[in-house]
């Protein structure tokens, strides 16, 4: 109907035919459409471009699309556009360009400043024209309504399907379907005894770590199920991995639940990467379909859940900050390998030992490697973090801490206006460049070329200057809140009361640290016998400090001074036994708490040198107290 309306000049630019599908399964299945849309090649050179101008861009093909960030091909169409190469945008039904409304709008938009048609099997469109921009938008929200009901449709299918334990998905290994679509376990006896072994390893470890290391010393492999499309469920074995070992602790079809929708995707965030929506785990109250003793278990439902507090209380090993936990050690959560950047783990000593516990590198946990980039006793490093955070949070230096975090806001807001200013010049420059080339006659190629070219680099700077600003815009967003700020004030006032005070708990003096530290960094390779430790503060400002390496033992609990001095005067005349009794006698105790006894004073003697040479034995005295006496 509207073939007249254009005009030659738009002939000589490039027609555009999109072709695009939304699924993999479209493609196969929807032969017929995309033959269609090829069709409209015809249609191009119909409306009048010659076959040698008319391209084809179908690199969409198998890429479903609700956003463009991840399609290049509609990404290239819309760079050609926006440079004004292309004439006519022709589609099967224009709005199905763009899934997704706000991508439609701004192609309109830019066919519009570029002057380039919008075509479909039905008619030509010119965006520049009003009542063809209205029909325009119009198709672009009916088709965006469309596809929302349809996929409110399959979403709801599949949900009701799972609500009955009917979805089928693929098994986890150690079940097999049967013939009438139950769940059995898997009729292979080595599968189900080596599934067995791991949750047993697990009983026996208590860390997945263990159970991997336990695995690897039995020379065990795992087994899985093939997932891709060659030699689709086969059974293959695997070395054991953390990862591997964690899904099957995880997996609550194990303790004979159906269970679907243990994850949540959430649109909003989505992988840079590869453009897919980023999936959390639901906890198991928030499980929208469960259904218990749906098929054979492998472990009970209570054991299944003591697993799974198992492993959380084992975890925070992933990149934020975790909860601040009951435990000694006070960096915990936002402690970094000064080596290689990693987080660094803490690794808790049994009660018993009475040792305090290490911060150690995450790089062994990683890899799964049994060589550790670096580890070390917490207590020095806690005990100068602690004192250089007393010191920093007195009252005086937090005034002085809340002027520079007033001044650091400030200059943010001048660097901000700053950067404004930049791009909004850029755009300036680009919009100029755009207009001088869009005035220069076409056919004087070699000054239209150059000016191409120019306009092409101010768009390069205004994206570059993009970037920047969102970037600054990010690193930006450290500041304090305000109510972060009124806690710290108050604290301050009677702050090293509060931290050394006996009801204050482990878990709150880590809450006080996270409040003004950011993190901290930990070399213990640079010098020997020290570790170099790094404090990040909030408020940007990064503080070194220097500690001893504590030597071997150092720092464990010691027997009381006043009882070695009493063992070293008496050690020359008496037997261990009396001398044992005799300490006890004087009511004293020794390091853990304990009545003396043979043994141990004869230990304290041989570590002090003081050891008697039994007589059974008539070995030479060396040099020695002992040997004088
Ligand atoms: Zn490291």
């Amino acid at each position: 109907m509207t073939t007249t309306k254009i005009q030659s000049t738009h002939c000589n630019r490039i027609a555009f035919v999109y072709v695009r599908q939304s699924t993999p399964l479209q493609v196969i299945e929807n032969r017929e459409s995309t033959e269609r849309q090829y069709h409209l090649r015809e249609r191009a050179v119909e409306l009048g471009w010659p076959p040698s101008r008319v391209e084809v861009i179908d690199e969409d093909q198998g890429r479903s699309g609700s956003t463009a960030t991840h399609r290049s091909g509609f990404q290239r169409l819309a760079a050609e556009v926006v440079l004004g190469k292309v004439g006519i945008v022709l589609m099967l039904e224009a709005s199905r360009l763009a899934r997704n409304n706000s991508d439609w709008y701004r192609l309109i938009e830019i066919c519009g400043v570029s002057g380039t048609w919008i075509a479909d099997e039905g008619a030509v469109y010119n965006p520049r024209e009003p009542n063809d921009r209205l029909l325009l938008g119009v198709k672009g929200t009916l088709s965006e309504a469309e596809l929302f009901t349809l996929r409110t449709r399959l979403y709801e299918g599949r949900w009701n399907k799972a609500r009955k334990g009917l979805l089928h998905f693929s098994l986890p290994v150690g079940y097999v379907r049967s013939a009438e679509g139950d769940w059995t376990p898997d009729p292979d006896a080595q599968v189900r005894e080596r599934l067995d072994y791991v949750f047993d390893s697990f009983r026996r470890h208590g860390v997945v770590r263990g159970v991997v290391r336990d695995l690897k010393e039995q020379g065990l492999e795992l087994p899985t199920r093939v997932t891709a499309e060659e030699g689709y469920g086969s059974l293959v074995w695997k070395a054991p991995t953390l990862g591997a070992v964690i899904r099957i602790l995880h997996n609550p079809a194990y303790a004979g639940a159906y269970v679907y929708g243990r994850w949540e995707y959430s649109s909003e965030r989505r992988s840079p990467k590869t453009g897919k929506a980023s999936a959390h785990v639901r906890s198991v109250a928030q499980w929208p379909v469960k259904i218990p003793e749906h098929h054979a278990a492998y472990i009970s439902w209570e054991e299944f859940m003591k697993n799974q507090e198992q492993l959380r209380q084992n975890g925070g090993r992933d990149g934020n900050r975790g909860v601040p936990r009951e435990g000694r050690a006070l960096l915990q959560g936002i402690v970094y390998c000064g080596i290689c950047g990693r987080k660094m783990s803490v690794q808790d000593r049994a009660a018993r030992e009475h040792r305090s516990p290490s911060y150690i590198c995450e790089r062994a946990y990683e890899t799964s490697d049994e060589t550790i980039c670096q580890s070390m006793s917490s207590r020095p490093i806690d005990g100068a973090v602690a004192e250089a955070f007393l010191a920093a949070i007195s009252p005086m230096n937090l005034r002085v801490a809340t002027q520079v975090l007033d001044q650091v806001q400030q200059d943010l807001v001048a660097q901000r206006r700053q950067r404004e200013l930049q791009l909004e010049q850029a755009r300036y420059e680009a919009r100029l460049a755009q207009r001088q080339y869009d005035s220069v006659d076409p056919s004087n190629r070699l000054v239209a070329a150059e000016l191409e070219r120019r306009w092409n680099e101010k768009l390069e700077r205004v994206a570059q200057l993009e970037q920047t600003f969102a970037q600054a815009e990010r690193d930006a967003e450290w500041s304090l809140t305000a109510e972060e700020r009124a806690a710290i004030s108050d604290l301050s006032q009677d702050l090293p009361a509060i931290w050394s005070a006996e009801t204050t708990t482990n878990q709150e003096r880590k809450q006080l640290l996270r409040m003004a530290i950011e993190s901290v960094q930990l070399d213990g390779m640079r010098q020997a016998g020290q570790i170099e430790i790094q404090i990040h503060w909030r408020t940007g400002i990064v503080t070194a400090l220097n500690v001893k390496r504590p030597a071997p033992g150092e720092g464990s609990l010691k027997t009381p001074a006043e009882a070695v001095s009493r063992i070293q005067e008496m050690a020359p005349q008496r037997t261990y036994a009396q001398i044992a009794a005799a300490l006890n006698r004087a009511g004293l105790r020794s390091a853990f708490g304990r009545r003396f006894t043979t043994q141990h004073v004869g230990y304290i003697c041989r570590r002090d040198g003081l050891a008697k040479a039994k007589p059974s034995c008539g070995s030479k005295l060396k040099d020695g107290p002992d040997a004088a006496g």
